[in-house]
This record gives structure tokens, C-alpha cells and sequence, in this order.
């Protein structure tokens, strides 16, 4: 109990509360920006489709050093239509990680596949190519990588894998808007991928956003077409569709925030050293490994930790924010319950599950805060010390 009551010490003086996420300061800093935006959207009265949306198309795939970007209604409409360039049939497998959200999947499961689920690397947690070639079978169809908390799955190997067997690959880089692999932007390495702009992302709307990104004009017509209620021309529709497009208002956001993406990204790397330099010492904490193909962009800072539930209960008593991403993998969930998958099928991804603990992170966070959260990590497991004991 000496970690609890170096707890109950430091709440003595307590601290400003640290946010696990701060969505109001940037936009309390762009607001004269995104003011202007609306109201230009307000007087042109374009709210769907128009030219903020295709100008926002244009700068997302200049940015990605892809063809084209399709805008769409959110990252599960964005992975779906991706998923729907494939004629998917009755019993085509389609392998994917259990550490994601269930967004990955659920609109795998809509577009008509059948999910394999695989194991993910220890450390960077994103997709295991060894695992992945033992995966693939005869009725293997597709691979969804996930570029998990801003970091891009090892692609190199999951394309061979991909290039040798005939089968498609749709990036899922919902959380890794900027980073690179071997100097490519994540979303330009696998000939379709998803983009969300839900408000937390890298790059975040002002309400639901997201974009498909790709190489090839065939795909882009398919996704043109599903956004838009499977029509190529009004009310001459070659499928049904759904209502799956961008809201114009938002690509306007997205124009201006656009243009921060770089910076942000940049204080989020700083924010991750600050975190590493602080918390290098403490051998209950795991830090998250950068894999040495690419640079992160940190959507999540994801410690493993020693007594995980108590470390983070301590933190919440001491009014510091944290989340768990994600408590429960997918082929545990009640919902893929018929896939019969039980504890102990995936063991990287369900020990990482009860060890995981997302620390706060974004592009603000002062250096000071960053160590006022460390340091209430190292009195958990170290004790409150002098500072002249403790490196
Ligand atoms: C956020 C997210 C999605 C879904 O995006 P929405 O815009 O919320 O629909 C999909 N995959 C991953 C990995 C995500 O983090």
C-alpha cells in the first residue's frame, strides 16, 4: 500500500486537472478562421457537395501523394465503400486485426465478408505479417491493416504477402493522418485506404467527416457512386447506394485545419518525448516501441502497465485523463461471439488489452504537464522520492 498513500500525498496539492484530450484550445485559436469558413459556406449555400468539397479532395490527396481523395460521411462510410470496390461474395475472408475499432470491421461484415481475425507484433501492436501468412486460406479475399495510434503497420511484408496471393489491401489509417512509412505518407501505400475525421483524429471535423484515398479512377467512380445513392448521373442510379457524403461545411473546416496538420503532428512527437525521457526509468511502464520503417504520429500515446486498472484510477484521482483503446478485443466482444473465438486465441493483443493505458495527448500539452503526468506515474510505483534519488 506505499503507492497508495504517495497517492493520497500528492493530493494534498492538488494540480490543474491534465485533459486526456483538449478539443477546445485549437479551435479557440482557429475560431476567426472557421468563422470566415462558415460564413462563406452560409452565402454560397453549397452545404452538400460543391467547392470546398472538391478543393478539400484535391489538398487531402496532395497531402497523402495520392491520386485522388473521395470526401464521405465519416471513416466507417470511408472504409466501407472502400471495402465495396471488391465484389465481395458469400464466404470471402477478409483478414484484420482484433486490437482496432469495431469500425474496421463492422463495415467489413456489411460490405458481405467474412472475418479472419489475426495477432498483432508486441510492441507496435498493429498487424503480425508471420501471422498474417498463416491466415490467408483459400477463401481469403482481402487485408485490412490497421495504422494503429498513429503508427503504420509493417506494409512492406503485408503487401508481398498480398502481391503473391492475388489479394486486395485497404489501409484502415483512421489514426494516422501524416505518418510515414519509409518516407510514404501512410494512405498512399496500399491502393485504397479510409480516413476518419471524427473530431479527436490527427485531423478532425467539426462534426462527422472522412475520406477514401486512392490510386485508381475505376475505384474513385465506385466510391463516387456509393456516396451518392449508387447514381452516376441524378436519379439514374447502376446500384443502390447510401447517403454517405461529405457535408460541405465540414471539407471547409477541414481546408483550414488541413494546413495545421503538419505542426500539430510535430508537437504530438515532442509531446511522445517528453513522455519517453520522463517515464524511461520506471520498469512497470512499457513505452511504445517506434518501429524503425517510419515516423508515428502519436494519435495515442499507449503505455503497457504493471497493475494497469490501479495505475489509471490513480491517475483519475489525481484529475489526469486517460483512456483504454481498446479494453476488450473484437473476437471477444458479445458481438462476434458466433465467430467462437475464445480467450487466448490472440495473446499479444489480450495481454496488451489488460496492460494498455492511453495517456493524455495532443498537440498542446505542455512539457510541464507532460511531467506532472509522470511524475504521478512514478510515485505510483516508485514512491514518492527526493529528486536527487531518482535517476
Ligand atoms: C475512428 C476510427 C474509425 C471510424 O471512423 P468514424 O469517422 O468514427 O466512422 C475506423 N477505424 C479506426 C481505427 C478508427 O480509429
Amino acid at each position: 500500500m506505499t503507492q497508495m498513500s504517495a497517492g493520497t500525498q500528492t493530493s494534498k496539492h492538488k494540480s490543474a486537472p491534465i485533459p486526456f484530450l483538449d478539443l477546445i484550445t485549437p479551435h479557440q485559436e482557429l475560431e476567426g478562421e472557421l468563422v470566415e469558413a462558415f460564413r462563406r459556406g452560409l452565402q454560397g449555400a453549397a452545404f452538400v457537395g460543391g467547392s470546398e468539397v472538391t478543393a478539400f479532395e484535391q489538398e487531402f490527396a496532395e497531402f497523402l501523394r495520392c491520386s485522388w481523395s473521395a470526401g464521405v460521411a465519416s471513416g466507417t462510410d470511408a472504409l466501407r465503400f472502400a471495402y465495396m470496390c471488391h465484389d465481395l461474395e458469400p464466404g470471402d475472408e477478409v483478414v484484420t486485426v482484433a486490437n482496432t475499432f469495431i469500425a474496421t470491421t463492422e463495415a467489413l461484415t456489411q460490405a458481405g465478408a467474412t472475418l479472419r481475425f489475426v495477432d498483432v507484433t508486441p510492441g507496435t501492436f498493429t498487424m503480425d505479417p508471420g501471422a498474417l501468412a498463416a491466415a490467408i486460406g483459400p477463401r481469403t479475399v482481402g487485408i485490412v491493416p490497421v495504422h494503429l495510434y498513429g503508427q503504420v503497420a509493417d506494409m512492406d511484408p503485408i503487401l508481398a504477402l498480398a502481391e503473391r496471393h492475388g489479394l486486395w489491401v485497404v489501409e484502415d489509417a483512421a489514426q494516422a493522418h501524416g505518418a510515414t512509412y519509409k518516407g510514404k505518407p501512410a494512405g498512399s501505400l496500399a491502393p485504397l485506404s479510409a480516413f476518419s475525421f471524427y473530431p479527436g483524429k490527427n485531423l478532425g471535423a467539426c462534426g462527422e467527416a472522412g475520406a477514401v484515398a486512392g490510386r485508381e479512377a475505376s475505384h474513385r467512380g465506385v466510391v463516387s457512386r456509393l456516396r451518392e445513392h449508387g447514381q452516376a448521373k441524378k436519379y439514374y442510379h447502376d446500384s443502390e447506394g447510401y447517403n454517405g457524403r461529405l457535408d460541405a461545411l465540414q471539407a471547409a473546416f477541414l481546408r483550414v485545419k488541413l494546413r495545421r496538420l503538419i505542426g500539430w503532428n510535430e508537437m504530438r512527437r515532442r509531446v511522445a518525448g517528453w513522455y519517453r525521457e520522463a517515464l524511461s526509468d520506471v520498469p512497470e511502464v512499457e513505452l511504445p516501441l517506434i518501429a524503425r520503417y517510419g515516423e508515428p504520429v502519436y494519435h495515442l500515446f499507449v503505455i503497457q502497465a504493471d497493475r494497469r486498472d490501479e495505475l489509471q484510477a490513480h491517475l483519475q484521482e489525481q484529475q489526469i485523463g486517460t483512456g483504454l483503446h481498446y479494453p476488450l478485443p473484437l473476437h471477444l466482444q458479445r458481438a462476434y461471439a458466433p465467430l467462437g473465438l475464445r480467450p487466448g486465441t490472440f495473446p499479444v493483443t489480450e495481454r496488451a488489452a489488460g496492460r494498455m493505458l492511453s495517456l493524455p495527448m495532443f498537440p498542446g500539452l505542455s512539457e510541464h504537464q507532460v511531467h506532472r503526468v509522470a511524475e504521478v506515474i512514478r510515485e505510483f510505483y516508485l514512491g514518492k522520492a527526493p529528486a536527487s534519488n531518482r535517476r
